[in-house]
């Protein structure tokens, strides 16, 4: 039986955040003399991300890899003060594309830790986005991934704060938010959680059709947090067959009856397009 029904999750793919950051990279790119730098990859998504390089930007992992005087975009995840600061001394020009949505937990960190809270911050190891939040007061925060993380913890003599990346599924915020609240009643937490809309919205468009497919097409990068939550609630949502992959040249030929698509907010609309008609 081949294929005989896709059904695209709406909304899907880029963000407001992405869109805004993607925007501002291509202008520089337009008013700068070649090379304008980024500091990380600019959104998570290869096909972006080589497009912008073949126009000439180079993305770096350290602003001291910038020369003195070159124009520099700091990516859409945040980045820590000392980097914002680094960049500031260094380049010519500096586009700093966080996203508002990640610059209010910024906020919210700053502010508890100057409150003398001990912030419990739900993040992913390593993910640039919770590096560039750790660094906002580093000495006020303990990550957490996982239930047996909070169980660990200690207990704090300071009052406590819960933060969260922004792109955590609902369901991997929710476990360790309640584990959080029962450990520590009196938490202090935002009056709504730091998940993004697009990310929360995007995970409830993928719930509405899961049922209905016979496999799931999660397109993105697998350093995409947001798409790999996409991923992981696929499979929660019991689909049998659940599919990450980068473009539709990956996309495997024995796919059949209804086939669920969706994207994650770094990936462009065209490789949407493209997976739907392969
Ligand atoms: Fe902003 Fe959310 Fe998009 Fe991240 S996923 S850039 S937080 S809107």
């Amino acid at each position: 039986m081949p294929v005989d029904r896709v059904l695209l999750a709406e909304p899907r793919g880029f963000c407001a955040g992405v869109e805004m950051a993607i925007k501002a990279l291509a202008w520089m790119v337009r008013a700068f003399d070649a090379p304008v730098y980024c500091y990380h990859e600019i959104v998570h998504n290869q096909s972006v991300v080589d497009r912008f390089r073949d126009q000439g930007v180079v993305f770096v992992d350290d602003i001291a890899e910038v020369p003195e005087g070159r124009p520099i975009m700091l990516s859409a995840h945040g980045s820590a003060p000392e980097v914002v600061t680094a960049a500031r001394a260094r380049g010519s020009f500096v586009v700093d594309s966080v996203c508002p949505l990640v610059t209010k937990v910024h906020h919210e960190v700053k502010v508890r830790a100057g409150k003398g809270y001990r912030i419990v911050y739900v993040g992913h190891e390593g993910h640039e986005e919770a590096v560039g939040t750790m660094a906002v007061a580093p000495e006020a925060i303990t990550r957490v991934e996982s239930i047996g993380e909070v169980e660990a913890l200690p207990v704090f003599d300071e009052p406590v704060a819960l933060l969260a990346q922004t792109t955590l599924s609902h369901r991997d915020w929710e476990g360790v938010a309640v584990r959080v609240r029962e450990r520590f009643p009196d938490v202090w937490m935002p009056g709504r959680s730091d998940l993004c809309f697009a990310t929360t919205n995007r995970q409830a468009s993928l719930l509405a059709l899961a049922a209905d497919c016979d496999a799931i097409v999660v397109i993105g990068s697998s350093n995409s947090s947001n798409t790999m939550a996409l991923q992981r609630l696929a499979v929660e949502a019991g689909c049998s067959r659940v599919l990450r992959i980068n473009s539709a040249a990956e996309l495997p030929d024995d796919l059949t009856g209804t086939v669920g698509v969706t994207a994650g907010a770094s990936a462009p609309e065209s490789l949407v397009e493209e997976v739907v008609s392969r």
